[in-house]
């Protein structure tokens, strides 16, 4: 009996995996209507978090933290102030449990990997708050009623009425949720798997150079903008935060709209994002980046201009996609000229890069046109003759009239722009 039951699950878990080999996942995001809450859901979300939080620093102060039993624990003991006390976790249901518990094991992992990399780290720390709820699956910890309308989570018997069901295509298999706590409400992020669409559109390859000031340039000459200015109203919250007494309600009110402001601000970033990246991924076939030092902005002079804009955002977005290819951070893609060779500085006051064999283009361009050579070179092996002759001869140029590298070359660059 026991054999036949193993069989049958493990056909049936080679089947899904069939299936998700044709499908592609994505999450979407849902709000739960803020106004249409009961005063009995708005408790029951509240506990929710609050009972999260007692179990997840329950089990961090387990002996066994990797025994599947702590997860039946049915209360929490946690510390008030010098002694311990127990709290019943009423609302919390064993899958939710599930998922903490798996949230702690997979956290304390991924330190011990990073330790023995020869990382400082320290132990894993209790919280002050627990921000988000694995519903692990569906139908059973969260489920659709009402034509998507609303949705029912394990523990509570109304149904939440959602904003934003119809991003969710149709005929689409429901995977895990997750239930998130923002400064601006409570929202459900749905994981399902959608069946692919087979495109066979002639598509082109495309290089990207990541400005400073126009952002985003592409080889085909389209400059995209991606710069989010802070609003006047976060300057004027913070203002008055400063000037709050510490650890008094007010401030606590205060921190409470700054934060809200700040999601609004990401939110603004990812929106940007998403449709940058949606139209190049359904433009090109192939992207090129180059592998630059946005990270290395965000601590230097471009702390600031970086953090303003969705930059940082698309990077991370084009890396992940399956069509972008990276090339090497040491291509001197700014100074190479495409048609001769040479290696030219180009101060960051001029916005045209000109050549003495008459090869002139806008500098933003230019260096798009530049990674999409490269890559393309570097992409297909019967042109690889002039990936190499480059090399060459970015070598020999450089050798004979500048001694730094690259890298520092882009950072005196940077830093010419903050003067500017
Ligand atoms: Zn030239």
């Amino acid at each position: 009996m026991l054999e036949e039951y193993k069989q049958l699950r493990k056909d049936s878990l080679q089947k899904t995996r069939d299936k998700r080999k044709n499908q592609e996942c994505k999450t979407f995001t849902l709000k739960i209507q803020k106004n249409s809450l009961s005063t009995n859901q708005s408790i029951f979300l509240n506990k929710l978090f609050i009972e999260a939080k007692w179990f997840y620093n329950h089990v961090l102060n387990q002996n066994d933290i990797f025994s599947s039993s702590v997860r039946k624990h049915a209360k929490a003991k946690i510390k008030v102030l010098d002694h311990f006390e127990e709290r019943e976790l009423n609302n919390l249901s064993s899958q939710m449990k599930v998922g903490l518990h798996e949230r702690i094991c997979s956290s304390i992992k991924t330190l011990a990997t990073l330790k023995k990399k020869g990382m400082q780290i320290g132990k894993l720390k209790f919280i002050p708050e627990v921000n988000s709820i694995e519903l692990k699956q569906y139908d059973i910890t969260y489920k659709f009623v009402e034509n998507n309308r609303k949705i029912k989570i394990q523990g509570f018997k109304k149904p939440f009425r959602i904003n934003g069901e119809q991003q969710i295509p149709k005929n689409c298999d429901f995977a895990n949720a997750k239930l998130i706590r923002k400064a601006s409400g409570y929202y459900i992020q749905i994981t399902v798997f959608i069946n692919k669409e087979i495109k066979q559109k002639q598509k082109n390859e495309v290089g990207i150079d990541f400005g400073i000031k126009d952002n985003i340039v592409t080889s085909d000459g389209e400059k995209f903008n991606c710069k989010v200015t802070e609003s006047k109203r976060l300057k004027k919250l913070q203002k008055i935060f400063s000037k709050k007494q510490k650890s008094s309600k007010e401030r606590f009110k205060v921190l409470k709209k700054i934060k809200k402001e700040y999601e609004t601000n990401t939110n603004k970033k990812q929106d940007i994002a998403n449709k940058i990246v949606f139209h190049l991924k359904s433009n090109y076939k192939t992207i090129y980046i180059q592998d630059e030092m946005i990270s290395a902005w965000h601590k230097g002079l471009f702390g600031r201009q970086v953090q303003h804009s969705a930059l940082g955002t698309i990077k991370t977005k084009l890396k992940n996609l399956e069509s972008t290819t990276m090339i090497e951070r040491h291509h001197p893609t700014t100074k190479l000229c495409p048609q001769c060779g040479k290696i030219n500085k180009i101060s960051l006051a001029e916005r045209i890069y000109k050549c003495e064999c008459l090869y002139t283009e806008d500098r933003d361009i230019h260096s798009a046109k530049n990674i999409l050579m490269i890559g393309k070179a570097k992409n297909n092996p019967s042109v690889e003759h002039i990936s190499k002759e480059l090399e060459s001869k970015t070598y020999t140029v450089s050798e004979k009239s500048e001694t730094a590298s690259y890298d520092s070359l882009k950072a005196e660059e940077c830093e010419s722009l903050a003067h500017i």
